[in-house]
Formats: structure tokens, sequence, C-alpha cells
């Protein structure tokens, strides 16, 4: 008899499931994918959507329109809380859908600190959606008068955020802004020396400045203020801190890794809940803890789907094995990157052309299912 299979999120790890999602009602199966948006935006050309290298339609898939093409039911939500017991996910709305089979890729969020929620010009960099509307109010401000845009965070996001800030409004009429990044005490720290100090570079010959006097500890709308007690005002402020996986989890009461991530098991598989799976920034591969980069969501797409189908069908399951060093490459405006491979370090205008190459042959792929 058919079961019912639901998805979490139609993020990075849930593309080849969805390209494929005719396969399940094909041998008899419901399929429902439950997402806050009609569609999923592809995290690793955001910046450049910020800096206007692409259109909002050049990074995002049509998750909507691919469910239902193929005899699934999309529902336009968020998952707050998993009842594992009686196997129901609740959705905000209140509405609970129940499963046989369920697979999370909902991905993870960048921490507001003590922020108030009105907080005036402050925005996270995930979710990348925002990203446009950040875009079109840096534009408005610039317009007026000389504003100081600080990014908190000294992490590849906002290398790339400050990068494509300073592409947007060069490009752009109005006043050119002071773009300071707010590192704690290391700029880049997980990378080697070398990465760095290209970064740092590129980005200090542009005008933006580099923070290192210590982490940021509050943040008002119009100003932060360091463990030091130093106040810097700022016009508008992004956020880029680091990310921590959806809360659902620990909301659920389920078996989580020390990040709040669904535990997971080398076939995907929740520790304790055989019929729940995930892939992507939201799950602890308990094997190996992973980086929180879409390589490894991507990675995870062909095992994903194989042992949805297999849970489904009463089959083998797979493993998935993370692989070795993976490919790295910033884009930092200007039709410029950074590039590591192992003991390869590029920069420069190739290394955004390999970037832009990649992605958008990504795109390519998964959009073609439209
Ligand atoms: C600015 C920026 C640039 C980056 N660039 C790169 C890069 O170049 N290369 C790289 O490898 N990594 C990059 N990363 C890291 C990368 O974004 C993540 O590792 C990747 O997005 C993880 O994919 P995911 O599918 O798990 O999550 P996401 O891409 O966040 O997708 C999660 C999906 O779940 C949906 N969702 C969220 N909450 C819920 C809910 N409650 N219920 C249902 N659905 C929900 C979301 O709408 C979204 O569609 C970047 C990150 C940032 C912030």
């Amino acid at each position: 008899m058919g079961k019912h299979l639901v998805l979490i999120g139609g993020g990075h790890a849930h593309m080849v499931t969805l390209a494929k999602l005719h396969t399940f009602i094909e041998k008899g199966h419901r399929v429902t994918v439950i997402g806050p948006s009609d569609h999923h935006y592809y995290s690793g050309m955001g910046p450049g959507m910020l800096g206007k290298t692409y259109t909002p339609a050049d990074i995002r898939f049509r998750t909507r329109h691919v469910v239902e093409k193929q005899g699934g039911t999309f529902i336009c939500d968020k998952a707050t809380k998993i009842i594992a017991a009686e196997k129901q996910v609740v959705l905000a709305s209140g509405e609970k859908v129940g499963y046989d089979i369920i697979s999370f890729n909902a991905g993870s969020y960048v921490p507001r600190l003590d922020l108030a929620e009105d907080a005036q010009d402050v925005y996270s960099v995930k979710p990348i959606e925002r990203l446009m509307e950040a875009q079109a109010r840096i534009l408005a401000l610039a317009a007026r008068k000389k504003i100081t845009i600080g990014i908190l965070g000294g992490g590849p996001s906002s290398a790339e955020v400050a990068g494509n800030i300073w592409q947007l409004t060069q490009n752009a009429q109005g006043h050119r802004p002071a773009i300071k990044i707010f590192a704690g005490k290391r700029f880049m720290s997980r990378f080697p020396g070398k990465v760095s100090a290209k970064i740092k570079r590129i980005l200090t010959q542009r005008g933006v400045a580099i923070n290192t006097d210590g982490y940021v500890q509050s943040v008002q709308s119009g100003a932060v203020t360091l463990a030091s007690g130093a106040t810097h005002n700022l016009d508008f402020i992004f956020l880029a801190m680091g990310v921590k996986p959806n809360p659902i989890f620990r909301n659920s009461d389920l078996a989580t890794g020390p990040d709040g991530g669904l535990r997971v098991n080398e076939c995907l598989q929740s520790v304790d809940h055989p019929e729940m799976f995930g892939g992507g920034d939201c799950i602890y591969f308990e094997k190996q803890p992973l980086d929180k980069v879409g390589v490894y969501a991507v990675r995870q797409n062909p095992v994903l789907y194989h042992n949805l189908m297999a849970a489904l069908e009463d089959t083998p399951l797979q493993p998935f094995d993370p692989g070795g060093d993976y490919l790295l490459i910033f884009n930092l405006g200007g039709d410029s990157g950074v590039l590591r491979k192992r003991w390869l370090l590029m920069d420069g205008k190739l290394a955004f052309k390999v970037k832009d190459y990649i992605d958008r042959k990504f795109m390519k792929e998964f959009q073609a299912i439209e």
C-alpha cells in the first residue's frame, strides 16, 4: 500500500528528490512538500544577487511548481514542531500533517542576538530572499546621504557581503558608503593565513575597514557596542555571525547534536526515529560533524533520494560518504574572487569566473526540470 512522504524544506539536499518526485508517485506513494516560500534561493549566488550580478530569477528554483507538476502537494507554511510519537508535523498555521516517512532540509538561521523584532535597518544574511529587500534599502539610504554599513561576523558570508555591497554602491547613483566588518578577534579565523590575507587585501584596497578589536556585545538600531565598551554608529547593519540549525528539532525533543541539528547516522537517518531523514545545514552527522556549507548538502542528494525511496519500499539504505576536501570560492564583488582547493590558492577574475560557471551550471541543471 502507498505511504506518505513529507519533505520539510526544499533546500539544496532535496534537489534530486524534488526532481525525481514523480518516481515516488509512480510507485503509489503520496508526497507533500512544506516550505515557507514557493521558491528556494541558491545561497551560493546570494551575495552576487545583492551586488546585482544576478537577478532573483537567476538564483531561485520554483519549488511549488516542480512539486505540483509531478503530482505532489505543496503547502506554503513553516514546520515548527514534530510530534514523533504520532508521526505528525505541526505547522506555523496550527495545521498538523501526518507522515510515514519524513525528510528535513530546512536549513539554518543567523541568531539575532538580543535584538528587538522591530529593530530598524538590521538584516541577516539568511534567508537569502531578504537580501533583495536589503539591497533596495541600502540604495535608498545611500541616495540620500553618506552612510556607514556594519557587517557583524568575520567569516566567508561577511566577506562576500562586504565585497558585493561595494560592487552595488560603486555602480549606483548617490554616495559611496563606508563599509566596516566587525570580525571579532580575527578575520576569517577558520581559514589558513594565506587565504585570509588575500581576502583582506582585496577588501581593504576597496576601502572596507576590518575591525578586530573584539566581539560585538550588543546591537541597537543605529549602533553596535563591542565587549570593550566602544560604540560604533551605523546606519545599516548586516548580521553574518555564523548559522545555527533550524530550531524545529530542539522544539520537538528529538535527538540532536551539540549545535541543535537533527542527529543522524551514516545513512542520514535520525538515530532514534528510523522514519526520519535529513540533509544540509539542519542535521548533525554523528560520524563526522560537517561544515555548514552547501557543498555537503549537494553531495547528500543522491543518498537522501535513494534512502527515502528505500524506506518507503523496505529495501536497504545506503551510507553517505562526505568525501574529501572541497573547492571553496569566495565571490568578493567586482568580478573577483578567491579560490582554494588543497594547495591551490588563486585570486582575481579567473577565480570568480570559475565560481560563476559552476553556480550557473548547477542552476541550469535543476531549473531545467521546471
Ligand atoms: C551569504 C551566504 C553565502 C554562502 N555561499 C556559499 C557558497 O558559495 N558555497 C557553499 O558551499 N556554501 C555557501 N553558503 C553556505 C550555504 O548557504 C549553506 O550551507 C546551504 O544553504 C545549506 O543548504 P540547506 O539546503 O541545508 O539550507 P537552505 O539553503 O537554508 O535551505 C533550507 C530551505 O528550507 C526552508 N525552510 C526554512 N525553515 C523552514 C521550516 N521551518 N519549515 C519548512 N521549510 C523551511 C527554506 O525556505 C529553504 O528553502 C553560504 C551561506 C550564506 C549565508
